[in-house]
């Protein structure tokens, strides 16, 4: 038997997720050391947090 929220629960949770991702602000988009050599921070480019972030300006 299916109950009436039961479809399309997996996909709200998809949507979801990829909210939360998406929501993510990838902080080496905007850094200035954002090019190899200059960044020392292994995480780049998705860094989501970083101590050397710098705004690229
Ligand atoms: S310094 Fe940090 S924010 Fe900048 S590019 Fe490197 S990892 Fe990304």
């Amino acid at each position: 038997m299916k109950s009436k929220t039961g479809p399309g629960w997996k996909d709200r949770i998809v949507l979801g997720v990829k909210k939360w991702l998406g929501m993510k602000v990838i902080l080496c988009d905007s850094c200035k050391w954002n090019w190899r050599g200059a960044c020392r921070n292994s995480a780049r480019p998705n860094a989501t947090w970083c101590p050397e972030y710098e705004k690229r300006g």
